[in-house]
């Protein structure tokens, strides 16, 4: 049984057709990457999955571990273990990074003692270089663009989810934060996790072997095969997809 099965799916915003018929299959353990032109539809693809009610599925079906989860709202998923790494996180005022894990766990339904998840808590944000006082600030207030995705791969690394779809949480990173980042989401793969890596730069993946790679174009996946796809992309770009695509 795959982890996760996307399986034709369709997907509007508004009334723009964006996903036109997607396939994906995520088994346990594998690393994919997700390549492709800026408005192909990468981003609506890990928002469907994650059943954002901005977007809206028009067609098809998505499985999680063998379940027909279509249905389900984002809350639902979250708890049978999928996460989405957001390309522009948010800031809330009020809640500290800390709390804010902490309560997620909490709504998950997980007991920890304080003192346990403060231990995790400091042994993680040391893997990623974050100061311990960073736990105590409020989430993503007059942060860094660095210091956001580092957030963004705490909570992951503390949340430790089946599944994580991350969307370009290396744009915009100096090249030490996607290092860092590399080795948080090398940690976390390290539990026979699974990721969907939506990325258009090979650095992230640096301490991380993609299984597969996938370009999307206009709504569709128009190439799949292994890392050799990335080199190609990084020297020629995506006119070749195009190309074959008309070929
Ligand atoms: P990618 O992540 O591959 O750059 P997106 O999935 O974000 O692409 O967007 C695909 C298409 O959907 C683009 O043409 C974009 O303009 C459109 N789109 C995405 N989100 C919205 C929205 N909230 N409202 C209207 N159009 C949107
Ligand atoms: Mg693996
Ligand atoms: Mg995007």
């Amino acid at each position: 049984n795959a982890l996760l099965k996307v399986e034709g799916v369709r997907a509007s915003v508004g009334e723009k057709e964006i996903l036109k018929g997607m396939n994906l299959e995520v088994n346990k353990g594998e690393v994919h990457v997700i390549m492709g032109p800026n408005g192909s539809g990468k981003s609506t693809l890990a928002n469907v999955i994650m059943a954002n009610p901005a977007y809206t599925m028009t067609e098809g079906k998505i499985y999680f571990e063998g379940e027909d989860v279509s249905a389900e709202s984002t809350d639902k998923r979250a708890r049978r273990g999928l996460y989405l790494s957001f390309q522009t996180p948010y800031e809330i005022p009020g809640i500290s990074v800390e709390n804010f894990i902490r309560q997620a766990l909490l709504a998950r339904g997980e007991k920890t003692s304080i003192v346990k998840f403060k231990k995790a808590l400091e042994k993680k944000m040391e893997l990623l270089d974050m100061k311990p006082e960073y736990a105590s600030r409020y989430l993503n207030v007059g942060f860094s663009g660095g210091e956001r995705k580092k957030t963004e791969i705490l909570q992951l690394l503390m949340l430790d989810p089946k599944l994580a779809i991350l969307d370009e949480t290396d744009s915009g990173l100096d090249v030490d934060a996607v290092a860092t980042v590399s080795r948080g989401l090398k940690e976390y793969l390290d539990g026979e996790k699974s990721a969907i890596i939506i990325t258009h730069h090979r650095e992230i993946l640096k301490e991380i072997h993609p299984d597969f790679v996938h370009v999307i174009n206009n709504g569709r996946i128009v190439t799949e095969g292994g890392d050799e796809i990335i080199d190609r992309i990084e020297e020629e770009g995506f006119g070749w997809i195009k190309d074959e695509q008309h070929a």
